[in-house]
């Protein structure tokens, strides 16, 4: 069955492209207002190619005041495991224009890359999916497996009513696994599995001492100057070595094994590089951990601004009657964004800082996500990129945050695959982006061995 379909995909390659191209003209940018219109026409080709491809009960449905989701589905493979393809037809904005050789929403192949906004980030790589089930339904008859489309036009501005809809129409949604293709390879031709991403606590910290600025010759040295509590404490978050010293903070954690510190090694930067590149005299930070490691695989927390006094020209001899400092910490998994909230605050509340107050205002949540590699959905990933690439994948993390792929697993309670079919420098959200056809071939590929093999899989009940 899986070779004839991907002898149908190979046949028909030239006519998926042409309809690739249909879609990449259509200017779906979300973020402005202008292109709405484009939006609901972007959402109705997805509709269109879904049902085209095969797939039932399409069904474009509105979020709570944002561009809608594209929902689709083919559930006739009884006993057999139920995967949700997750994507999204929006894109960036295309500026600045002077910047593309060709124009951003007229699809140019040169040297088997396709130029256009949205090529790689995300509409190439959804298509990949919709001619999969195509392939299947039109050789075959049937998917190896059951399959759910979600398709958002919001995830270039955050997902911002994703999590609600997910929420809302849990039962909808439900699947054993979650599959999306919008990260990057290692390089062309070789895999890479992206398994973890980390979250985020966003705070405020504000010190208040009197009630208005105080003369530094009347009062200086008699009334605590909310800048030097505030320095006191923000130098109390990290050890000499750059650890992070509240309480708690690493209680979570999940170790590195070795098996994912030995993939790290083959991805990691070289460190000399990084720091002649930065022109720092050297890098910093916690002991027995790789530069790589620290920045995916290690929680943060850093301070990003600090404000109080009078910043104006020249000194004013005051004491200022409020301090503050903005803290982002980046957290791996399984750390809880409340928890690491909860303990800072401890951590304040254990110092005594007489003559002030102190209080943390909580402003950002993300949680960290985890695709633990030895998962069977991640095994037979790393089959199918092998199948093939003729090479097992190397496993990856992002120091970044994309929250909308944690709620995702949380809500539905199924194991997430980030199955990047990009490579490094096709300049998403930049000017000339593109795609490297060849990974339309290999796409397709290993997304139709991927549901073959997951085929063979047992969920079992969820609980
Ligand atoms: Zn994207």
């Amino acid at each position: 069955m899986l070779e004839s379909v991907l002898t149908h995909l190979q046949a028909h390659k030239q006519t998926h492209i042409e309809e690739l191209k249909q879609f990449l003209r259509i200017p779906s940018v979300s973020a402005l207002a202008q292109h709405v219109p484009d939006m609901a026409r972007c959402a109705e080709w997805v509709a269109a190619s879904l049902r085209e491809a095969g797939l039932e009960h399409v069904d474009i449905m509105p979020t709570d005041g944002g561009h809608p989701v594209v929902y689709a589905d083919w559930l006739h493979a009884p006993g057999k495991p139920t995967v949700l393809v997750y994507g999204h037809y929006d894109v960036q904005p295309a500026d600045p224009l002077e910047l593309w050789e060709t124009p951003p929403f007229d699809p140019v192949i040169k040297d088997n890359k396709l130029y256009a906004r949205g090529s790689t980030d995300d509409k190439g790589q959804v298509l990949l999916y919709i001619k999969v089930v195509e392939a299947f339904l039109k050789t075959a008859g049937s998917l190896p497996v059951n399959v759910k489309f979600c398709i958002e036009g919001e995830e270039e501005i955050a997902s911002k009513h994703l999590p609600a809809f997910i929420e809302k129409h849990q039962e909808r949604l439900q699947a054993d696994t979650i599959v999306l293709s919008d990260t990057q390879m290692q390089s062309l031709g070789k895999p890479a599995l992206m398994y973890g991403l980390r979250g985020l606590a966003g705070f405020e910290i504000t010190v208040d001492g009197a009630n208005s600025d105080l003369h530094s010759g009347l009062f200086g040295g008699a009334v605590q100057n909310p800048i030097h509590a505030l320095t006191k404490l923000l130098s109390s978050f990290h050890d000499e070595e750059g650890r992070v010293a509240v309480k708690g903070f690493y209680d979570r954690v999940l170790a590195l094994s070795d098996k994912e510190r030995e993939s790290f090694k083959q991805v990691a930067p070289d460190e000399n590089k990084v720091r002649t590149d930065l022109q720092v005299s050297g890098l910093y930070g916690e002991q027995g951990y790789s530069f790589y490691e620290q920045t995916t695989s290690r929680p943060t927390l850093e301070i990003t601004s600090v404000s109080g006094g009078f910043q104006g020209e020249g000194i004013k001899p005051i004491i200022p009657n409020r301090a503050s400092a903005k803290i982002a910490c980046r957290l791996v998994a399984a750390q809880q964004p409340e928890e690491i909230m909860d303990a800072v605050e401890a951590h304040i509340h254990a110092q005594s800082f007489p003559g002030v107050t102190i209080q943390l205002d909580r402003q950002l949540y993300g949680n960290p996500f985890i695709t633990p590699i030895d998962e069977p959905v991640m095994v037979a990933a790393a089959e199918a990129y092998e199948a093939t690439f003729g090479e097992w994948p190397v496993y990856t993390r992002s120091g970044g945050s994309i929250p909308i792929i944690e709620v995702l697993g949380r809500v539905l309670n199924a194991p997430v695959v980030l199955m990047g079919f990009g490579v490094p420098g096709e300049n998403l959200h930049a000017p000339n982006e593109h795609f490297h056809l060849e990974n339309w071939d290999n796409g397709t590929a290993t997304i139709a061995r991927y549901w073959d093999k997951l085929s063979a899989i047992s969920f079992g009940e969820k609980v």
